[in-house]
């Protein structure tokens, strides 16, 4: 870092998504003036959702943007101060802790942590293109929208097929289509899906493309040991291939946990008194905008008794 004079802050928040701008809620009702760093993501995932339809509050169901618009105005209202510009590097060494942005450097009182995890993307023709239109990466989100369909499933681990057994709820039929012939997922799952009628396997295979005109309709498949490929008719691609938590920043100076997730106790709290840490940062098994939003203005409460107690 260099010696340019840093911006006093008492609470930066390093993201917008639903942590990020709840967690501004909170500490801005408090007087604390948070500071939010957007990131690029302004809003994060939500802001790439069509409709949110499980967020109380909405009967009729939230469109991505607005719900984005809405936290971002509501958290203004009471004095946050969002800026779009990304935290490049930390020092949580000694308080106040050092951040550094593109534009500026930072000194913060309190740090809340809510960089999100990031899906990880087949990077296909087609996906991003598609991405809400049938492309999905979430079943508790998006399985509603399937109704009586014919869906694929991509990925072989816990959650592709824990995710592909909660779509049969809805949906006529599931295809789990695994890029090997064996399944990473725990025994008991793999049963319960080897028993589902609804479900069933395509081994060896991976998807190279997904086409559609304004939704999806077909995916590209090719056997990687035959090299055959084939076309398949679709309603629904859910990708199910892991989840990169954003936590480069934070290596050597936060405990994370084997999967680089931020470890946290219950009050947010991270290994280093002040930084506390929420959302799918923090998160690796809820991943909904409710669960990170709670932990977003749990974290950010939890932040204003330690600047009580620090001050
Ligand atoms: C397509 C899709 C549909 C979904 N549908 C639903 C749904 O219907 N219902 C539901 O409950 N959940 C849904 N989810 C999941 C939900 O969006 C996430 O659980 C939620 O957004 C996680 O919130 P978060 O604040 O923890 O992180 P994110 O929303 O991931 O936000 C992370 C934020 O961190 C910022 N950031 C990252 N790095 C930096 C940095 N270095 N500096 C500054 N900022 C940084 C990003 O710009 C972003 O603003 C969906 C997700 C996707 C992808």
């Amino acid at each position: 870092m260099t010696d340019k004079k840093e911006k006093q802050e008492k609470t930066i928040i390093i993201g917008s998504g639903p942590a990020g701008m709840s967690a501004a809620l909170y500490a801005a009702r408090a007087n604390l003036e948070p500071l939010v760093l957007s990131g690029m993501e302004l809003g994060g995932q939500v802001s790439v959702t069509h409709i949110v339809e499980n967020y109380p509050g909405f009967p009729e169901g939230i469109e991505g943007p607005k719900l984005v618009e809405n936290f971002q105005k509501q958290a203004e209202r009471f004095g946050t101060k969002v800026e779009f510009d990304s935290a490049t590097e930390v020092d949580l060494s000694t308080r106040p802790f050092r951040v550094k942005t593109w534009g500026n450097e930072y000194l913060a009182e309190t740090l809340i942590i809510t960089t999100g995890a990031t899906p990880r993307h087949l990077d296909i023709p087609g996906e991003k293109e598609f991405t809400g239109r049938g492309v999905s990466y979430c079943a508790t989100c998006d399985g509603h929208f399937f109704q009586g369909k014919d869906v694929i499933v991509v990925g072989g681990g816990d959650s592709a097929l824990e995710e592909g057994l909660f779509l049969t709820r809805y949906v006529n039929s599931v295809k789990i289509i695994h890029r090997r012939e064996e399944l990473r997922a725990g025994a008991i799952l793999q049963n319960r899906a080897f028993k589902n009628d609804k479900v069933e396997f395509i081994w060896n295979t991976v998807v190279t493309e997904i086409i559609g005109d304004g939704i999806v309709d077909t995916v590209k498949l090719k056997n990687v040991k035959t090299g055959n490929e084939e076309e398949l008719k679709t309603d629904g691609v859910f990708i199910f291939i892991g989840h990169i938590p954003n936590t480069d920043l934070y290596e050597g100076q936060l405990e994370l946990d084997e999967n680089g997730y931020v470890q946290v106790d219950r009050f947010m709290q991270t290994s280093v008194p002040g930084v506390y840490a929420a959302g799918e940062v923090a998160d690796s098994h809820f991943r909904q905008v409710i669960t990170s939003a709670g932990m977003g203005a749990g974290a950010a409460m939890q932040a204003i008794h330690f600047l009580e107690d620090h001050s």
